[in-house]
């Protein structure tokens, strides 16, 4: 029997991050994927422009991670990570520490973005409790930031829409300016030139506040959900020195751009900073069965592993952490980024996805491109009065162009699986400039 592809009744289903009545009147439904296209409902074939949700960076349907999962679910479905092990767990873990600079050597797994903020800010925490400093127990985030639902990653996050209803468990948390400056980087290829000042807004913070009671200061090196906001030049950096300088941690958040987006492994690599901690998730399995990782520095572990042996040395983690399924896609998914060179691809197509993006300079509304490896962000001006709307409708318009884009605010967000080929770059950027020409 084959499933309805329309079901009769939307109604149960809350749909996360969406407007509800609106997608019910009108459903966008997906139905399968292959590589670089969804198939939708009615039979199209769509152009996937976001990797999913900035996850599937190995593209769709890919038969190496479907053969890992179907053997690992007949071989062992479920093992638990409290008390005991699985090898998968730690040669994932050994193969994960193993792609990410010295000293980031260790490994705590997780089972989404939200899930690798929130543990890494408990393990900062934490961290300094042990070595006798318990009185640092402040979060810094910057505005703009997204890191996620839980409740430590929209106390970090700085989205008003994500944090304005949720009362009181949001305090003890302060944020450092973002570095989103139109005036003076309109249109820049890759990084911008303007704005490394930016990071000193955290000796501000630290002035305010003392370095004795900051714990942590979490950014992700580029900015995503928010509207793709790239660090300025030597930003990055500087960040890093002013947190050594006072002993405050720094946690990159990498869910998106970790596992190749930038044309390296991670961001890491790209700038040349390295942060105690890394969030990651999405690309870990190609988003094929949700998991994440924390990566943290031989630092970090060595001080809980000075408490007595027999004792939990991390109140912390998940029925599902370290999820035998989710570790044999996560290898499979390693293997075909290794086998396929795909965690270094974006930086061999960034060139003329970079050429393609900015083509559209000078369309109806565009006030800004932004490019880094394999993302891409138009910016358009806003309808007065009614914000978001503009690119919300580019985007429905483009669904029913079959593309799939992304949009949050009026960005309209694009970050292609890594396997895209120039023929689809092509693709993306005809149906978009058609569309803008279009726009009202
Ligand atoms: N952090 C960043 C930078 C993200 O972009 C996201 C999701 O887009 C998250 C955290 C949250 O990840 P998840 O939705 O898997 O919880």
């Amino acid at each position: 029997m084959t499933a309805p592809v329309r079901p009769n009744n939307l109604e149960a289903f809350w749909m996360p991050f969406t407007a509800n009545r609106q997608f019910k009147q009108n459903p966008r439904m997906l139905v399968g994927a292959k590589d670089m296209y969804y198939t939708s409902a009615d039979g199209r074939q769509i152009l996937d422009g976001t990797a999913g949700l900035w996850c599937v960076n190995a593209g769709h349907g890919r038969a190496k991670i479907v053969e890992a999962v179907s053997a690992q679910v007949a071989e062992l479905d479920y093992a638990p990570a409290f008390q005991m092990g699985h090898p998968k767990a730690f040669e994932l873990a050994a193969r994960l520490a193993g792609m990410m600079p010295s000293p980031l050597d260790h490994v705590f797994f997780t089972n989404s973005g939200s899930e690798s903020v929130d543990t890494a800010l408990k393990i900062a925490l934490a961290y300094h409790r042990a070595r006798g400093k318990g009185s640092k127990f402040r979060l810094l985030g910057r505005e703009r930031g997204y890191h996620g639902v839980g409740f430590g990653g929209i106390s970090v996050g700085g989205i008003s829409g994500n944090r304005k209803t949720f009362g009181t468990l949001l305090t003890g948390v302060d944020h450092i300016r973002h570095t989103h400056d139109l005036e003076r980087n309109a249109f820049t290829r890759g990084e911008p030139e303007y704005g490394a000042e930016f990071a000193d807004d955290l000796e501000k913070v630290i002035a305010l506040h003392d370095a004795s009671n900051i714990a942590a200061l979490i950014v992700e090196p580029v900015a995503g959900s928010t509207g793709v906001l790239l660090p300025p030049k030597g930003y990055l950096k500087r960040l890093r020195e002013i947190c050594d300088k006072h002993d405050i941690l720094l946690i990159f958040d990498e869910v998106i751009t970790g596992f190749g987006r930038l044309g390296t492994p991670f961001a890491v690599d790209y700038f040349d900073v390295v942060p105690d901690m890394v969030c990651t998730a999405k690309g870990i399995t190609s988003g094929v069965v949700p998991m994440g990782a924390v990566f943290a520095s031989k630092k970090i572990y060595d001080t809980f592993m000075d408490a007595p042996e027999n004792t939990i040395e991390l109140f912390h983690g998940y029925t599902y952490s370290a999820h035998p399924v989710a570790c044999a896609a996560a290898l499979a998914t390693l293997d075909i980024y290794a086998e396929e060179g795909l965690l270094t691809r974006a930086a061999e197509l960034s060139d003329y996805w970079a050429d393609a993006l900015h083509s559209l300079k000078g369309l109806p509304h565009v006030i800004d491109i932004r490019n880094l490896g394999l993302i891409g962000a138009i910016e358009l001006e806003p309808i007065a009065g009614s914000p978001t709307k503009r690119a919300f409708s580019i985007f429905l318009k483009a669904f029913e162009s079959n593309l799939m884009i992304r949009t949050t605010g009026d960005i309209i967000a694009l970050s292609p699986p890594l396997i895209i080929e120039k023929t689809h770059i092509d693709q993306i950027f005809e149906t978009l400039g058609r569309l803008l020409k279009q726009a009202d």
